[in-house]
């Protein structure tokens, strides 16, 4: 008895010595990611993670000691998923998750090249040690320990990993926290489950179009990361947005708006595509199956452009089926500047097609004000200081400085960015729908380091703004009047795509920003899982003072 708990007390140790190992020194920037959401979490749950991290590489090595085959297979196995892992996390990231596993799918084609693009020799270099590590340890217990693991045993051990696994996915709501050893299966069959019942578009049958309600040129908008109530329009102390509050009569402020979604890609496909609060959690992929604004666009006669000063165009619930819907996609990949001057240079892109005389939808996904917030506006617009480049004063904290970094940025991105645009498309007859992806956290809670794709309230507070140029704003008034200017505090982010749906002249039900808008909860939705397709989601009642 005394010689089995020495042996076990060994076992324990090692295994403690492989978790430090697999799971700190070799994720380390993911463990820095997951400190920052362990102190900003109440003490059960570090606790809680903590224990679960070590049951499971625990019951790895007791598999690893089970019948030679299962542990030949595992360790193989195992082999592959720290390749995969460890080379994505040394380009940076959590490392091989969903979104690896759904990019390399969604390319089958390219598959093999998805799978080896990024292997580098440290990342093989890494893996093998780790490999070797575990082959080693693995005969060593096999030498020292006679136990075996029964393949009934082994059936056990595997059904209370998936338990473990189901826990905390509960518990914690993020697969990319998972043990390297089960996040890796987890996030491939994940994002296989969900690649098999990706939906095609449909296209809805009864479309009406009535021209006489379109507007010849519509530009939509989306900001990044901007949040409504730090910019000066909407009351904030700080001169965010000089520009604007001077030619305030100019634009229709609608307020502080409620995103639906705390993270880009969901909150820009819901803006697309139109997806109901109601289909949410979207369990059957239905979301799928819903045409984006471009289809609708082209139907109504327009010419359409896609701006997008993020990636190459075709991401956020866009998908390269419709591209036959778009008639040019100006994406990151077409643009020769800094990061600062590529929402600047697009402006270009929408003054050249508003020449052309030809009704025209514009598209566009901003930069704006992504986290880090230095990276987003050039040097000699520092107009907030210290910022964390100024470097100069010592008596500021790191809050201060990181919010003048931002207030920067939105001085930059929106306010220095609209008046570049108000200027040149003044005289034409334009209407812009202004508003931004989700809101931000800065640093209300010091502890609390994440920027967005959290669960706080303000990261879902937006501005939306209306910009008629003088020859637009007639028609706008006669077709809606002046009533919904009430709406103003009240909207959200739902009634995006039926606003621009009625600006292009399409009939809706739907209600959107024009309409009498009910005595309502406004709620937003926060991703539990990384995934990217509506399942995995907490939805938020909307609980803030305006
Ligand atoms: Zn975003």
């Amino acid at each position: 008895m005394k010689q089995l708990l020495y042996k076990w007390n060994i076992l324990l140790l090692i295994t403690l010595l492989v978790l430090i190992f697999d799971e700190l020194f070799l994720n380390l920037e993911l463990y820095k990611h997951l400190m920052f959401h362990i102190w900003a979490s109440p003490l059960s749950m570090t606790i809680s993670y903590i224990a679960v991290v070590f049951i499971v590489e625990l019951l790895s090595i007791l598999l690893l000691l089970s019948h030679r085959y299962i542990a030949s297979v595992l360790l193989i196995l195992y082999t592959i998923i720290w390749l995969l892992d460890i080379n994505y996390s040394l380009i940076g990231g959590d490392g091989f998750t969903f979104n690896e596993w759904k990019n390399i799918i969604d390319n089958s084609e390219f598959i093999v090249d998805g799978l080896t693009m990024y292997f580098s020799i440290k990342g093989f270099i890494y893996s093998l040690i780790v490999s070797l590590f575990w082959y080693f340890l693995y005969r060593y217990l096999r030498k020292k320990i006679s136990y075996r693991l029964s393949i009934q045993d082994t059936v056990m051990v595997i059904c209370i990993l998936l338990l473990i696994d189901f826990l905390v996915y509960h518990k914690i709501h993020k697969f990319k926290h998972y043990p390297t050893n089960l996040k890796v299966l987890h996030q491939i069959f994940v994002a296989s489950y969900c690649r098999g019942n990706i939906l095609d578009r449909v296209e809805p049958k009864h479309l009406k179009i009535d021209k006489s309600k379109s507007f010849p040129n519509i530009i939509f908008i989306v900001g990044e990361s901007v949040r409504g109530d730090k910019l000066q329009i909407n009351g904030f102390e700080k001169e965010t947005t000089p520009y604007l509050v001077k030619h305030q009569s100019e634009i229709i402020n609608l307020g502080l708006c409620v995103s639906s979604f705390t993270q880009s890609h969901e909150s820009n496909m819901i803006m697309r595509t139109g997806i109901d609060m109601d289909i949410i959690p979207d369990i059957s992929h239905l979301h799928n199956t819903y045409e984006p604004l471009v289809f609708y666009a082209k139907k109504a006669g327009y010419y359409t452009m896609l701006l997008d000063a993020q990636s190459n165009g075709i991401t956020n619930g866009l998908r390269d089926v419709d591209k036959q819907w778009i008639d040019k996609i100006v994406g990151v990949d077409k643009l020769n500047c800094t990061i600062p001057y590529r929402d600047l240079t697009l402006i270009k892109e929408i003054v050249k097609v508003l020449n052309r005389k030809q009704k025209t939808f514009i598209h566009f996904n901003k930069y704006g004000s992504h986290f880090n917030y230095d990276d987003t506006y050039p040097r000699e617009f520092e107009f907030f200081k210290p910022t964390n480049l100024t470097r100069s004063s010592k008596n500021s904290n790191f809050k201060d400085k990181r919010l003048n970094s931002y207030y920067n940025s939105l001085r930059w991105g929106v306010d220095y960015f609209f008046k570049e645009l108000i200027e040149r498309i003044k005289d034409k007859d334009v209407i812009v729908i202004y508003i931004s992806d989700h809101g931000q956290s800065l640093l209300e809670d010091i502890n609390y380091k994440r920027t967005h794709a959290g669960d706080k309230v303000e990261q879902s507070i937006v501005p939306l703004f209306i910009y008629v140029t003088p020859k637009a704003k007639d028609r706008l008034f006669s077709l809606y009047g002046k009533d919904f200017l009430k709406n103003k505090n009240k909207l959200s982010q739902f009634e995006i795509f039926p606003t621009i749906l009625k600006l292009l002249g399409v009939e809706t039900t739907k209600l959107s920003l024009f309409d009498k808008i009910p005595k309502r909860d406004r709620y937003y939705f926060s991703p539990e899982g990384s995934i990217g397709e509506l399942i995995f989601v907490k939805k938020h009642l909307f609980k803030y003072n305006i």
